[in-house]
């Protein structure tokens, strides 16, 4: 049996799920193929001796990094190393290149199948198995050499049922993820990726357990190696012993029936203990996860993270297309509220590398042309999204969200934009609800504490923790080198959250939060106790968020809350929170 080992990441989607290794393709089959001048072939062989050395560092510089690990896992690093570094690999591509003028990846990829075809024949199965770790040296070479991975292929073998799958993957981008809503893959793990990327929140949306930020992984897995991923503790298990195996089989079961018996509240009011009602809602990413929505009871469509609906397909949608993609999701709600947000690209969220974004170069996209900014700065774009939810607000309750406003200029600028697409569907005698309510995300430390200014502009606000939390700490959320910062406790991030709500409800406006903490349930009676009444949330948590709802007393809550926001050292602060989520009280 191959050797057992264990790998840590960070856990971004709870439960467990036991299956066989999908590494993700990084295409090399698929490489160019071309002919190159005479002239260039130095140049090429250059390039090739490159990619070479970048991947040989690379190794490298894992090897350190794995000082704590088992010393089996270096191992794997050594042989990848040795494969590199054999002639056959590095050498005999530079003759092809020369020879019969490849470009470097074919040269590379033509080496590759005839020493994969070598150990195909060979009867001892160790060895034979080895062509899998010359597959991923060569990818890893190919990737430098082309640049960036390509788009992932997601095809499961055939006779393989993805229910049954895993995909490991180095990296996937949101538009990687938001494929997998197509598929039914088990669960995935990468190499990269922080806590509250937008690939972690994709997770959380398929309801799938996951793991990012587990560094090697792509390396050290092996297509179709049985693994255990516990996506709650970060953890994942490669080839376990059949004791291991047994007892998370039987964790899972135990899962399963905890969330079949949370069902039973699906019809059930949410309001706690004390009778005050509280508005539970749904995230979603696309008319598809609308079942969900209503499967988990949601009371409406707190956020419609509008630019999922196009990530990666490389070009823009008609004003027709995203009408009937908005008027499918009001529809499907049956007449409860659906909160539509324009469009968030830019950051990690990109249509396509050569699309809207153009070829502007962004140095800090997460501070850039992004959301609202970008909007703005397209102003046809934004008036096509504009005049698709307004013809789609005719046919239920329609409520307008913007992301990432800052200034006050933009709210103006943007208001002033819903005005030019109201007076052209006026002009055109085309319906939809004049009264629709537009509200700001309040994502931005400077929005969360000139609050003034979006109070007096708008008639709902929506925090969006996720990006709030990224600003004010200074830690960008996809990157998991710096995801040990990321506290949706720390002192500040408290008192601007409180702060936003206790103004909000002073001014009489609506607010709510959609980031990823509403959806936590151990966060639920903080949020609750700073008077907190709507909350938006993936429809998969909604459920457990309701349990909490039910039995909680918020008279009791709100003084032990107040007492929580005057504190300022870290584990004071845990220490009241868990006292907080201990007082229960029985049904
Ligand atoms: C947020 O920032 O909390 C949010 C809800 O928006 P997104 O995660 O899409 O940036
Ligand atoms: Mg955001």
């Amino acid at each position: 049996m191959s050797m057992s080992f264990t790998l840590h990441g960070l856990g971004v989607s709870g439960g467990i799920a036991i299956g066989q290794a999908h590494l993700m393709s990084h295409a090399t089959l698929e490489v160019s193929h071309l002919v190159i001048a005479p002239r260039m072939v130095d140049k090429e062989i250059a390039r090739f001796e490159t990619a070479l050395a970048r991947v040989r560092s690379e190794f490298e510089a894992m090897k350190e990094g794995m000082e704590h690990s088992p010393a089996e896992l270096g191992a794997f690093i050594d042989l990848h190393s040795m494969i590199l570094a054999d002639p056959e690999l590095s050498e005999t591509p530079k003759q092809l290149i020369r020879e019969r003028r490849c470009n470097a990846e074919w040269a590379l990829v033509q080496q590759m199948e005839v020493l994969v075809a070598q150990f195909e024949q060979i009867e001892d199965q160790y060895l034979r198995e080895r062509s899998y770790d010359v597959r991923q040296v060569v990818e890893r070479v190919v990737k430098e050499l082309v640049g960036q991975p390509g788009r992932a292929a997601l095809k499961a073998a055939k006779g393989v049922r993805e229910e049954n799958l895993i995909v490991v993957a180095h990296d996937l981008a949101p538009a990687d993820v938001i494929a997998f809503k197509d598929h039914n893959f088990a669960s995935f793990v990468t190499d990269v990726g922080g806590a509250t990327s937008h690939t972690a929140i994709l997770a959380r949306s398929l309801a799938i357990p996951a793991v990012l930020g587990l560094h090697n992984a792509r390396q050290l897995i092996r297509d179709k190696e049985t693994i255990i991923v516990d996506g709650l503790r970060g953890v994942l298990i490669v080839n376990p012993d059949p004791r291991v195996l047994e007892e998370y089989q039987l964790r899972k079961s135990q899962i399963e029936l905890e969330r079949s018996k949370l069902k039973r509240l699906k019809t059930a009011k949410s309001c706690t203990l004390d009778e005050i009602d509280v508005a539970l809602h749904a995230n979603i990413e696309l008319p598809g996860d609308i079942p969900a929505a209503l499967d988990g009871g949601a009371e409406g469509v707190g956020l419609f993270r509008t630019e999922f609906l196009f990530l990666g397909r490389g070009d823009m949608p008609s004003e027709d297309e995203q009408f009937e993609a908005y008027r499918k999701v009001v529809k499907g709600m049956e007449g409860r509220p659906v909160t539509i947000r324009t469009f968030d690209l830019g950051a990690d969220k990109d249509l396509h590398p050569d699309d809207v974004l153009g070829d502007r170069v962004q140095t800090n996209p997460a501070l850039g042309l992004r959301a609202i900014r970008l909007s703005l700065a397209e102003p046809r774009m934004f008036q096509t999204q504009l005049r698709a939810i307004l013809r789609a607000s005719k046919y239920g309750k329609i409520k307008l969200l913007i992301p990432m406003l800052s200034h006050a200029s933009e709210i103006d600028q943007t208001l002033a934009a819903v005005e030019q697409a109201k007076s052209s569907l006026r002009g055109e005698k085309i319906a939809f609800d004049e009264a629709i309510e537009v509200g700001g995300m309040i994502e931005i430390p400077a929005a969360a504490l000139a609050i003034g200014l979006f109070l007096r502009r708008l008639d709902f606000l929506s925090i969006g923790t996720n990006d709030l939390i990224q600003y004010t700490l200074a830690i960008d959320r996809s990157d998991e080198q710096v995801s040990h910062l990321y506290d949706p406790l720390h002192p500040a991030v408290l008192m601007l959250l409180a702060h936003t709500i206790t103004s909000a409800e002073k001014a009489g406006i609506p607010v709510s939060v959609c980031g990823e903490l509403a959806g936590d349930p151990s966060l639920t009676r903080l949020l609750l106790g700073m008077g907190l009444r709507q909350f938006s949330m993936h429809p998969a948590q909604i459920l457990e968020v309701k349990q909490r709802v039910m039995q909680s007393d918020v008279a009791e809550l709100a003084p032990a809350v107040r007492r929580l926001l005057r504190l300022e050292e870290p584990a004071k602060i845990r220490e009241h929170l868990d006292r907080l989520n201990g007082v229960e009280r029985p049904n």
